[in-house]
């Protein structure tokens, strides 16, 4: 269960986060749509605690992300129990980011031998079975640079799994993909959210979101303006600034 307070974030006088609240439930699938500046990147990244909160907070299970608390106050914590939350937090990024040394097994297997202290053979394993789920068994061996957009992809997404995180992000998953390569990273993504993996989504494919969101949420100028199901939210608006960016989008 992933719980956002009344989360607040500024950058020097701009405040991007102006009080947001969200529940996804466990194997729930919520996106997050809005226009550009909206805060969708910023609100994802202080649910890993890239960027830390200025006010009110976020809770996964039950556990404070990012500080604990003492006494009365809130502490944050330290550097290497915040990396150690961050592996029960699977982060996917427009741009892959992937290790460009690094086979696509590579990268797949290389952190839950750092992180989770996990055998190299049983890393690999696990590796190859989770390439086979996003569909690429056979390029184990290929570098980034030797793969599509699309491939590279669910490289990340396979990576981001293999720690067994508890909840997976994923931000603009498919915005620097060519057209045609875009379904085959909305095919996976669909595939985990089936398969009860909790997912918090930020997207600017509608079509998609409509398909696979239990929650959608349209935020703008910082603030959740409306959410409900996909429905409620495509079909029966009910904020007139929903409306007006549904106007344009859809
Ligand atoms: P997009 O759809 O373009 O990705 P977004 O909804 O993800 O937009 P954010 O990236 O969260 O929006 O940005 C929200 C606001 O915060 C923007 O005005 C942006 O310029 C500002 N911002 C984001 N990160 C920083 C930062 N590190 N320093 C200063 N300002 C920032
Ligand atoms: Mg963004």
């Amino acid at each position: 269960l992933v719980e956002i307070t009344g989360v607040r974030k500024s950058f020097g006088a701009t405040e991007v986060l102006k009080g947001v609240s969200l529940t996804v439930e466990p194997g729930g699938v919520a996106v997050i749509v809005g226009p550009s500046g909206s805060g969708k990147s910023t609100l994802l990244r202080t649910i890993n605690h890239l960027e830390k909160v200025d006010g009110g907070h976020i809770t996964i299970d039950g556990r404070l992300v990012g500080y604990e608390v003492r006494g009365d106050r809130l502490h944050e914590l330290r550097e290497k129990e915040i990396l150690k939350q961050r592996t029960e937090i699977g982060m996917v990024f427009q741009n892959f980011n992937l290790f460009p040394h690094l086979t696509a097994l590579e990268n797949v297997a290389e952190a839950p031998v750092v992180a989770q202290g996990r055998t190299k053979e049983e890393a690999r394993r696990r590796g190859q079975e989770l390439l086979d789920r996003v569909g690429l068994k056979d390029r184990a061996g290929a570098y980034p640079r030797q793969l599509s957009g699309g491939q590279q992809q669910r490289v990340a997404i396979a990576r981001a799994l293999a720690l067994d995180p508890k909840i997976l992000l994923f931000d603009e998953p498919t915005s620097a993909l060519d057209p045609e390569l875009v379904n085959e990273v909305l095919d996976v993504i669909r595939e985990l959210a089936k398969s009860g993996t909790t997912l918090i989504i930020v997207t600017h494919e509608m079509g998609f979101a409509r398909d696979v969101a239990d929650t959608v949420v349209f935020m703008d100028q910082g603030q959740i303006v409306e959410q409900g199901t996909p429905q409620d939210i495509f079909s029966n608006p009910q904020e007139p600034r929903t409306r007006s960016f549904f106007s344009k989008v859809l």
